[in-house]
């Protein structure tokens, strides 16, 4: 019997694709593709049909007015929550992820209901702005007693940027998605929420890049979740360059800044 491929639906990439979070669903298309699964991408624009049926669901990273209206066209009991339900995976990046919770904070800072699929709550502090490279050793904590969570054969050292205000606030249990070894993620030395909701899973992370471009083995942490177990080693070697050069800029950490800036002095003093 011939596969059915893969259903990838990209949720409002008009409203919250202002980091090219958008990238998450090419990647997981082409790592399907390299395996010779078919996979379809459906992009739900704003007001939308969103179907209740897609294997994979992925929300991007936005500012804080049109994440209130994702969040509010997706409702706390809608299609993404029975695709989710019947074993579908929501990959829910930043503005993704908060919306994912129980609360956001709105832009007057408060609180706005999420999706209520991740147990946690986004709040405004008086802490800066979390802005820079992100990087976090993955959590194997098991969400279930016959699921044990995120693989960490699989899933290395995670690698990214973050950009966002809110900080997330995981319920009693709640597993996150990972420690934080350089930058803010959630605020509490973890970074992102990981949960099993009916037969499905949801993950969210403050990890741009995007960050299944990043992280291929957390890409097929989703796709193990969906397809089983029997997927192809890949050999990734373009990523493992690009992921060896981006882990060095986060453990170089501010060094990265002042080279930054001397690179701008000199291009500003030559014009
Ligand atoms: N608006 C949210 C915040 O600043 C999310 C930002 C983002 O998605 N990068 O916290």
């Amino acid at each position: 019997m011939a596969e059915s491929a893969v259903r990838i639906a990209l949720l409002f990439p008009d409203l919250l694709g202002t980091y090219g979070d958008g990238g998450n669903a090419l990647v997981l298309e082409r790592r399907l593709a390299w395996r010779g699964r078919a996979a379809e991408i459906v992009e739900v624009p704003a007001g939308g049909a969103v179907p209740a049926t897609a294997d994979v669901y992925l929300l991007g990273g936005g500012e804080d007015a049109p994440q209130i209206q994702a969040a509010r066209e997706l409702g706390d009991d809608g299609p993404v929550h029975a695709g989710v339900r019947a074993g579908g995976v929501l990959f829910a990046v930043c503005a993704g992820m908060q919306i994912a919770g129980h609360t956001f904070p709105g832009t007057d800072g408060a609180p706005i209901d999420g999706l209520g699929l991740l147990p946690c709550d986004t709040v405004r502090t008086d802490e800066p702005r979390a802005v820079g490279e992100l990087l976090a050793l993955p959590m194997a904590t098991p969400l279930g007693d016959d699921d044990p969570g995120i693989d960490p054969a699989l899933v290395t050292e995670l690698t990214g940027f973050e950009n966002h205000g809110g900080r997330t606030r995981r319920h009693d249990g709640a597993a996150a998605l990972a420690q934080v070894e350089a930058g803010v993620g959630n605020g509490d030395g973890t970074e992102g929420v990981v949960a099993r909701v009916g037969a499905g899973h949801v993950v969210g992370t403050y990890l741009h890049g995007p960050a299944l471009a990043r992280n291929p083995g957390l890409a097929d942490q989703i796709l193990r979740w969906i397809v089983g177990d029997d997927l192809a080693r890949l050999t990734d070697d373009d990523t493992t360059a690009l992921r060896a050069e981006r882990l060095d800029a986060a453990r170089r950490g501010n060094l990265d800044g002042v080279a930054h800036r001397t690179w701008r002095d000199r291009l500003l003093r030559r014009n």
